[in-house]
Order: structure tokens, then C-alpha cells, then sequence
């Protein structure tokens, strides 16, 4: 039973529990006076963590309902979705299928690499977004369970279904508020790398009546994301809501968030100054961020937070585990 269940009883929202919620929140003094962390690196039970293990939590029993047994979904060849995908979806008895394009590699996306192929997830890499698009019905096709197409996942798991994740997120945030464990927000900041972590927290954090303002950090270029595209996303969420038998009646627009283009550098997995200089500063804090999406929204906290009109909120979104490959 999530808060989501509890707010829209009755509705059909099937779900499974990846993680223990709710994830800690706490101050981050050395990052300003009035900055918060809530700390979504631990969700998660399995060889990996983070945001993309709230969104399966929806996503693994959608797979079941719709009786597939094969996930199909894309990426950049770093993808923290895929693996994740490829670990809780075994667990669960679901295979995942990669199509995979490449992005600038470090040391972080050679160690992603090496998860994937321990994980039992099937890849297949891809020079250019154009090559995989043109690659992606041969795929449909030859990963059919039967007659049936595999359950297909857009970059990020960021379907309607997986935005439910931070839908419910957002609810427990306002639940940490309310039990006075963190003040209400002015602003909550996180990466978007496929917009359903923001979409999800706008379309939450409005159902629980808080007044907070998110503010997305755009790090990926390889398609469209901005306020319209995440309000667009939200909305489809409420659509979903309202299918499963939902009674709820609310509008989100883009003006109902705030995105910045700021800290994404020349492109999806490059490196930025302020980038690394926020993966140093974190450490302090005893974060372990990584440069694609959390060291773009830290770098774009240090900031907002001096001028904003009260605490900011950050989420640390990153959840590896273990040893590093
Ligand atoms: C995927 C990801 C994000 C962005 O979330 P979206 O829902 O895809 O926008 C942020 N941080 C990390 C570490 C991620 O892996």
C-alpha cells in the first residue's frame, strides 16, 4: 500500500515494493543555509538504486497485467534505466531488451557497461538516435513473446505508468513536511534526463497541496525536454490516473514548473566545470554523485539556493551499489 493507494482508493494501480520509503531526507549545510537533500539513492534492494526503481515499481506489474514477459526499451549506453530495467525485471521474471546509442564514455559509463552485461539484459548498440529509430521495428519484431510485442519503454522508463513513482514520491515528501521532518520547499530540484522524475514530482507535489515549485535540470539533448513537454507528461499521468478509476480533476501546464537548459554543456554525458566542481563539493557531504545528472542539478542548487525565497530541495537521484567494475 503506497500513499498513492491511500490517496485514490479503489483505483487499479498495480504495484510491487522495490524499495523502503520513505527515503531520508536532511540538510545540506555546506551546500547553503537552507538546502535539502532527500536522499532517493537508497530506494531500491537490489544491484541497483535511484529513481528509476520507483518508476519500475509500476512499471514490472504493468509488464504482468499486460501478460508480457519481454521489456523493450532504450537508452544511452551509460543507461542507469536499462540496468535497472534488466535487474529488477529478472527478478520478477521479465527479460529486457536494449537498444543502446552511444553517448561520451568515462569511467562511469564503462562501469554501467560492465553492470549490463552481468546483468542478462540483451544489447544492441547503436551509432546515432537515427540508427536505433531505424533499427526499432526489426526489434519489435524479432522479441516477440509469441504473437504478442514485447512491453515497449520509452528512454528512462518515463511512460505515464512509471511517472506514478514520483507521484508518489512527491506524496511522501509532502508527508515528510507535514511530520515536520523538512520544511516546505520553495523549490525541488532534480536532473531530467527523460522528464517523468519531474513530471511525476509536479504532478505529486500539487495533488498534496504543497506550494513548492519544481525545477527540472535539463542534461539530455537527444530529444525535446522542457515545461511543455514535462506538463505534457504530468497531464498523460492524470489521464492514466483517471483510466484506472482515479477520482481526480487537476490541470498542470507549463507554467506550473520552471526547466533550465543552464548546466547540460555541449551534450548528453559530457562533462561540465561546474559539473565537477559540484561532484567535489558533494563529497564533503559524504555524496557520491556521477556527472551526467546529479553533479548538472547540484552544480544548479549552488545557484538558485542564494536567491531563492526559501529552502530549496534537492534530490540525490543516483543509486549505484557495490563495488565499482
Ligand atoms: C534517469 C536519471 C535522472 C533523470 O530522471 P528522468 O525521470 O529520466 O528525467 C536523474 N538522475 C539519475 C541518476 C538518473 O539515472
Amino acid at each position: 500500500m503506497t500513499l498513492l493507494h491511500e490517496r485514490f482508493p479503489g483505483a487499479e494501480l498495480p504495484h510491487v515494493s522495490l524499495g523502503d520509503r520513505p527515503t531520508p531526507v536532511r540538510p545540506l549545510p555546506s551546500w547553503g543555509a537552507d538546502v535539502w537533500l532527500k536522499d532517493e539513492s537508497v530506494f531500491g534492494r537490489g544491484g541497483w538504486g535511484g529513481n528509476k526503481v520507483r518508476k519500475l515499481e509500476w512499471i514490472i506489474p504493468e509488464a504482468h497485467r499486460r501478460g508480457s514477459r519481454t521489456i523493450l526499451t532504450v537508452g544511452g549506453i551509460g543507461t542507469h534505466w536499462g540496468l535497472a530495467a534488466a535487474l529488477y525485471g529478472a527478478e520478477h521474471g521479465l527479460r529486457t531488451v536494449l537498444g543502446l546509442v552511444e553517448q561520451p564514455v568515462d569511467d562511469h559509463v564503462l562501469d554501467q557497461l560492465s553492470r549490463l552485461e552481468a546483468s542478462g539484459a540483451v544489447v544492441h548498440r547503436y551509432a546515432s538516435v537515427r540508427r536505433l529509430k531505424l533499427a526499432a521495428p526489426g526489434l519489435l519484431l524479432r522479441y516477440r513473446d509469441g504473437l504478442r510485442p514485447p512491453y515497449y519503454l520509452p528512454a528512462g522508463g518515463s511512460s505515464p505508468v512509471g511517472t506514478l513513482g514520483y507521484v508518489d514520491a512527491a506524496l511522501e515528501l509532502a508527508a515528510q513536511v507535514h511530520a515536520g521532518e523538512v520544511p516546505e520547499p520553495a523549490l525541488v530540484v532534480t536532473a531530467v534526463g527523460s522528464a517523468g522524475t519531474a513530471a511525476g514530482l509536479t504532478l505529486g507535489l500539487r495533488l498534496a497541496g504543497l506550494s513548492s515549485r519544481v525545477v527540472g535540470v535539463v542534461v539530455n539533448d537527444s530529444f525535446r525536454l522542457d515545461d511543455v513537454v514535462i506538463a505534457r507528461l504530468a497531464k498523460s499521468t492524470v489521464d492514466l490516473l483517471r483510466d484506472r478509476g482515479a477520482a481526480i480533476d487537476v490541470g498542470i501546464d507549463a507554467d506550473d514548473l520552471d526547466v533550465t537548459h543552464r548546466y547540460l554543456g555541449e551534450t548528453y554525458g559530457a562533462t561540465t566545470a561546474e559539473g565537477a566542481r559540484a561532484l567535489d563539493a558533494a563529497r564533503v557531504d559524504g555524496l557520491e554523485l556521477e556527472p551526467v545528472y546529479t553533479a548538472k542539478a547540484f552544480a544548479a542548487v549552488r545557484d538558485l539556493a542564494p536567491a531563492a525565497d526559501g529552502p530549496v530541495l534537492v534530490l540525490n537521484t543516483h543509486g549505484p551499489r557495490g563495488a565499482r567494475a
